[in-house]
């Protein structure tokens, strides 16, 4: 009896603990009553870390507030954020047991009592992980050792499929799984089998029907529409696919991405029906510097860059983005094939240190984070765009909200 778009018609559950630190920041108010994704980014998260609150005080603040819907992120897979660091978590790569046992089942049990039977709870199952097994590992030149190990051991998919069935089995959860975004998987190299995993892995484990959705950018930056150019422009006879910033991708934007991504996973054996996310909280490129027309049609370059709003120097740049906005405000079915834009990184939580940083949540420093930093083939050897100063991902970032409010799309 699960309704077809789980976010249509009710309210959405709003964190109290990120919007007490929205707030709190000058100018914050405009947009801290807006719903958050709640981050099960390890074992403890479960019962509440240092003083913060667990699944049940937030399931139950959501029945307080009389939310029809609340999102949560399950993140803390074996090896987790096996091409960068900024994220790697508290289990090692073979802890697949442990990821059972002390984290999926325990998270089952508290979202099965029938106390929480009237919420629609949307999980957002391990972003980052399967797109890792076809886009990171040999014989690409972007591989990473960890990447590697984690595609030889199967602990991602293993994991994965206990949670899309321990999950699924309970009637009113809707689990959404990550398709990346259009910088990463646009590619026709990236797109086709990123999708096919994807599938192998709900179908060997018997979970097509446990998979409700998909969701593109969480924690990324891309445009969720590209005002002033599509893929199918040309200048002089060249498409942009040529220009520098497209780089023969087939997408320019989050929207017709999650679109043409939700059609080929419909095509890989997965339900007509199936809904996309996106996650607008950091994508809005407004601000002074936003574009307000196309560009100049002298060369596809000065075309797209002219007129592109996303304004990172590479597509492949994901950390504490300096230039960023707030995107589209968190909404029900936008679009045709679209269940929700949705806040799912909190917007003001970084996305790793910009040094290194002693801690014990098992989070590494990813030079990415670094704004001092050259690059790597992942983003093709340019500037990381980082904001400096940057704390541990996740941590409260205060100078990022800033930026984010300031150049805030639609403005806040
Ligand atoms: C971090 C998590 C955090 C999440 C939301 C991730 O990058 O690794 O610890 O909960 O971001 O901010």
């Amino acid at each position: 009896n699960r309704v077809d778009n789980p976010y249509a018609g009710v309210k959405a559950y709003v964190n109290p603990e990120w919007s007490a630190k929205a707030a709190a920041e000058p100018g914050g108010g405009a947009v801290s009553n807006q719903p958050t994704g709640v981050w099960l980014d390890r074992i403890a998260a479960i019962a509440g870390t240092g003083g913060a609150m667990g699944l049940r005080a937030h399931l139950d603040k959501a029945l307080a507030q009389g939310a029809g819907v609340i999102q949560l992120v399950v993140y803390d897979l074996p090896g987790r954020d096996c091409a960068a660091l900024a994220s790697n978590g508290e289990l090692g790569a073979t802890d697949l047991d442990k990821y059972k046992t002390s984290f999926i089942d325990p998270i089952a049990a508290i979202l099965a009592d029938s106390k929480y039977a009237s919420l629609r709870i949307v999980t957002v199952d391990e972003i980052d992980s399967l797109p890792n097994l076809v886009t990171n590992v040999d014989p690409r030149p972007t591989a990473t050792p960890n990447c590697n190990t984690m595609k030889a051991n199967g602990n991602y998919q293993k994991g994965i499929a206990y949670a899309l069935n321990k999950l699924g089995a309970i009637p009113n959860v809707y689990n959404y799984l990550d398709v990346g975004h259009h910088g990463w998987l646009g590619w026709d190299d990236n797109l086709g089998a990123s999708a096919d995993l994807l599938a192998q892995v709900a179908k060997d484990s018997g979970s097509m029907a446990n998979v409700h959705g998909f969701i593109t950018n969480t924690a990324n930056y891309g445009a969720t529409k590209e005002p002033y150019f599509t893929i199918d422009d040309t200048v002089n006879g060249t498409s942009v696919r040529q220009s520098k910033w497209v780089d023969w991708n087939r997408y320019v934007d989050e929207t017709s991405y999650a679109l043409g991504m939700r059609q080929r996973l419909i095509q890989a054996g997965f339900d007509s029906g199936i809904g996309m996310l996106i996650d607008t909280s950091r994508n809005g490129w407004g601000g002074a510097g936003r574009p307000t027309g196309p560009g100049a049609k002298t060369d596809v370059d000065t075309y797209v860059d002219g007129g592109r709003t996303d304004r990172r120097i590479h597509l492949g740049n994901w950390c504490n983005q300096a230039g960023a906005g707030l995107g589209e405000r968190p909404k029900a079915a936008p679009q045709a094939g679209i269940d929700a834009y949705v806040w799912i990184k909190p917007p003001g939580e970084s996305d790793g240190s910009s040094t290194e940083i002693p801690n014990d949540e098992g989070k590494g420093f990813d030079r990415m984070c670094d704004p001092t930093y050259t690059g790597n083939p992942r983003n093709n050897n340019h500037m990381s765009g980082a904001l400096p100063n940057a704390p541990l991902s996740g941590h409260w970032f205060s100078a990022q909200f800033q930026e984010l409010l300031k150049n805030a799309n639609p403005p806040a």
